[in-house]
């Protein structure tokens, strides 16, 4: 992932909340008779071209480029904001 900011194309409104969606592989043994699952490995992460980014306002999916391309088109007002409160 990119250490860069990220703003959501779709609803523009959203800088900070966001979801990295990612697909994991997991093997299994199945018995041929039944179906039944005999056996899983342990779940391995699939390494992505490009993260695939979930705005969590509008729900939004999309490659990380386009919320990347998106912040630096409309770059956040110098204004500093504190992301909680104290
Ligand atoms: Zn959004």
């Amino acid at each position: 992932m990119e250490e860069k900011p990220y703003f959501c194309p779709n609803c523009r409104s959203n800088r900070i909340k966001f979801s990295v969606l990612t697909s994991y592989s997991q093997d299994l043994l199945k018995d041929a008779q039944s179906g039944a699952v005999v056996e899983y490995n342990e779940p391995m992460m699939v390494a992505e071209q490009e993260p695939v980014i979930q705005c969590l306002v509008c729900r939004f999916v999309g490659n990380e480029m386009r919320f990347v391309k998106q912040a630096e088109r409309e770059p956040r007002p110098g204004v500093t904001v504190e992301p909680a409160y104290r």
